[in-house]
């Protein structure tokens, strides 16, 4: 018997990223709303049709969206921001995200632990939900009616939209109006025929208080009776669900788990209390979130084992999470070498792959997973000697009280972009594209030394990204043409593949620093990408243990900083912006990663000699609950994100007691505006009511590399005058 396969979400982007140049071509004003609308039904409709030729039985809609799903519920429900109310109904949603002249756009934050962005909720007192023009209704019926397929309309669930939020509003008094219109909405499908209706929930794998439980439980009780002929399906993703016998016992015809993301706790969960016999169950067995062929073992073990406890007329084989998280198609993907494409499987493949499951033809021995060689076992290195002591060996530096830096990278003009480009293209010879760099690097080390800055970079210039660059310079490592995820509004990213062990072969980044280096007395700082912040910008491999991963890549890292260390380079900067998205969403597993990022970075960074100062850099991050990681990656300087954050910021530090050297960033790299040498010795006066003089160092929030030279050198002027200032009075 073959079971029944469900999608419970697709990428939006199209093949060749139809749906993001439909999008910017529309606010250029060079389509009109009509044809953008005239464009997106075609790669909606084309992508169910895709999936139901591969076979699956479920295919979803209402997964696709204009800009976000989040907020098209947010819309669907009439609870959109009361500044955007007036906006007629083509301008609003665009306006709500990306704001216009007048009106600030809403909130944007990361999707659980993806990187995936959504607009966030913003409700009050005030907000009365209404059902509005039900978009899921006219693309159920227009699938239907145009493609004869009966899909399965998803939206995100009543109490994850709650829970997802900002605002101060009467949690429980929201909810019940909000059951309210959910139940019509439910209905009105149901009579147009939908067969079953998914809400996703993944607000259930989060550590959750009794509230949350409670709050489903009422929420589904009540659905059921608002809509008794709606087949309903509840959906989670992202992990394990505490509790889950709980959800046994409610109103539901279909209960959605992720079998890839928790796994083993599935799996006693399922032991320990019987799935029930009147509901079914959709096992997410295909990881609907990284690139690799699902290994046969795994899943056969995993449907094998469920299916001594659920009857196979009951099981729904199904991807763990929407697809939205992978590129769509292998399809284009002409420059791999074959054994890497023999790894993978983007979107459309993975449906292949899950009706191939389903259909029980396993062909044992063809399994992706491959033998592991031994993973670098190792204690967690030190720096020898403690920070107080390294600070004197530190000394030969004859650096000032608030030292002045920047963070690594400096503007990119139009012509350093293009000149990059014809390079990669093989256009441009590699002795005229190395000159053209020198040329920057040495403008840029003239011009710090004119700031009087005291910690000068190279600039960053032979960088079009800091992942990508050492991607393309490590073995183990791959980049695809066309392997293209959202990652917010129009935006995608094109993530790098770990597909083999990493290896370092030769320095990466040696030619530029030393030469920077040659043009000055000052000490310049070697400017790497942290192995943490490799990995979860890529899409890692997973026939190893992803700590195997992080160790390699920081065993490469740790040969690159030996050898700036070698050539005399005595100030060596690991960035780690990407250390806490990596953060597990469930308290109880944080330990373990919080050990293993620690542990990775002082693989890179520990070996060097007490007299070289480590550098690391982090931003977006929030640190409240990072501070002993923070202290035990033990770098003698980290340069943190601070101008947008409150102060509270600063205060963990303090609180933690924080002994090193630290640089909050004085003014906001996002904005053009030119920040007052006034506004930033606010700053750095805001730092030292919380932390020592000796420990504070002056510098920017982030990397420079998106200003325009002129923007930077005025602002860089006004901080190094700030630093004086503050200097001048203690
Ligand atoms: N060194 C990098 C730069 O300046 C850091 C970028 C980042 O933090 N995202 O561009
Ligand atoms: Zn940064």
């Amino acid at each position: 018997m073959t079971l029944k396969t469900s999608s419970i979400g697709y990428p939006r982007i199209g093949e060749n990223r139809e749906w993001k140049k439909g999008l910017e071509r529309h606010w250029k004003g060079e389509i009109s709303y009509d044809q953008l609308a005239k464009e997106l039904k075609e790669i909606r409709l084309s992508s169910i049709k895709k999936q139901h030729e591969a076979g699956i039985d479920l295919v979803p809609v209402g997964d696709f969206s204009m800009y976000d799903h989040v907020l098209d519920a947010t819309l669907l429900f009439g609870l959109e921001p009361e500044r955007f109310r007036d906006l007629p109904n083509q301008e609003k949603r665009f306006a709500i995200a990306r704001g216009t002249k007048e009106l600030p756009a809403a909130e944007m934050t990361k999707w659980f632990n993806t990187n995936y962005h959504y607009i966030v909720p913003e409700l009050n007192e005030e907000s009365k939900p209404q059902l509005q023009h039900n978009h899921l209704l006219e693309w159920y019926l227009e699938a239907k009616e145009e493609l004869g397929i009966d899909t399965k309309p998803v939206l995100i669930g009543p109490v994850t939209l709650l829970k997802l939020s900002k605002g101060q509003f009467d949690q429980q008094k929201l909810l019940d109006r909000l059951l309210v219109e959910y139940g019509k909405l439910l209905n009105e499908l149901t009579k147009a025929g939908a067969s079953f209706i998914q809400l996703d929930e993944p607000v259930l794998v989060l550590d959750q208080d009794e509230s949350v439980m409670n709050d489903i439980k009422k929420s589904y009780q009540t659905l059921r009776e608002t809509a008794p002929e709606a087949s309903i399906w509840l959906q989670t993703y992202f992990g394990s669900v505490e509790g889950l016998h709980q959800l046994y016992e409610l109103p539901l015809d279909v209960i959605g788990l992720d079998a890839v993301d928790g796994e083993e706790k599935l799996l006693a969960q399922l032991k320990a209390n019987h799935f029930p016999g009147n509901k079914k169950l959709a096992l997410g067995v295909i990881n609907g979130r990284n690139v690799w062929k699902a290994d046969e073992k795994r899943v056969k073990k995993v449907v094998e084992q469920v299916l001594a406890s659920v009857d196979q007329s009951h099981l729904i084989l199904q991807p763990s999470c929407s697809l939205l998280h992978v590129p769509v198609t292998l399809k284009n993907e002409t420059d791999l070498s074959s054994d890497i494409i023999h790894k993978l499987a983007f979107a459309d493949e993975k449906l292949v792959e899950l009706k191939r499951f389903a259909s029980r033809q396993w062909s044992e021995g063809e399994s992706a997973g491959r033998e592991a060689t031994g993973a670098p076992v190792l204690n967690v290195p030190d720096r020898r000697v403690p920070y107080e002591e390294r600070v004197k060996a530190q000394q030969h530096f004859n650096l000032p009280l608030f030292p002045v830096t920047t963070i690594g990278s400096f503007p990119q003009s139009v012509e350093l972009r293009q000149k990059r480009r014809d390079w990669k293209k093989g256009q441009l010879a590699d002795e005229a594209f190395q000159h053209f760099i020198r040329e920057q690097i040495a403008k840029w080390i003239r011009l710090q030394e004119e700031l009087n800055l005291d910690v000068l970079v190279h600039g960053e210039f032979e960088r079009n990204d800091m992942v990508e660059y050492f991607g393309e310079k490590l073995e183990g490592m791959a980049f695809t043409k066309n392997g293209w995820v959202q990652s917010y509004g129009s935006r995608c990213v094109k993530p790098p593949l770990i597909h083999d062990d990493i290896w370092w072969e030769k320095p990466m980044t040696l030619e530029e620093t030393v030469y920077a280096q040659s043009l000055t007395d000052k000490p310049v700082k070697g400017m790497l990408t942290g192995p943490i912040t490799i990995a979860k910008w890529s899409f890692v491999r997973e026939d190893r243990p992803s700590e195997h991963v992080f160790y390699q890549l920081a065993h490469a890292i740790r040969q690159e900083v030996l050898s700036l260390e070698k050539a005399g380079i005595r100030m060596i900067q690991v960035d780690e912006p990407a250390i806490r998205e990596g953060l597990p969403l469930k308290k109880a597993d944080q330990d373990d990663y919080i050990h293993t990022a620690v542990k990775a970075f002082r693989i890179a960074t520990s070996s060097v000699q007490p007299s070289t100062q480590i550098h690391t850099h982090m931003c977006y991050s929030s640190f409240e609950d990072s501070m002993p990681m923070i202290s035990d990656m033990d770098a003698d300087v980290i340069s943190i994100e601070f101008s947008r954050s409150h102060g509270d910021l600063l205060t963990a530090f303090s609180t933690h007691g924080y002994q090193n050297g630290i640089g909050p960033g004085v003014y906001d790299i996002h904005s053009p505006r030119i920040p007052s040498v006034k506004e930033m010795t606010a700053q750095l006066h805001k730092a030292l009511s919380v932390l020592p003089a000796k420990l504070l160092w002056v510098n920017p929030d982030c990397g420079l590399k998106t200003r325009s030279g002129q923007e930077v050198l005025e602002a860089l002027e006004n901080m190094v005058q700030a630093a004086e200032q503050v200097r001048a009075e203690t």
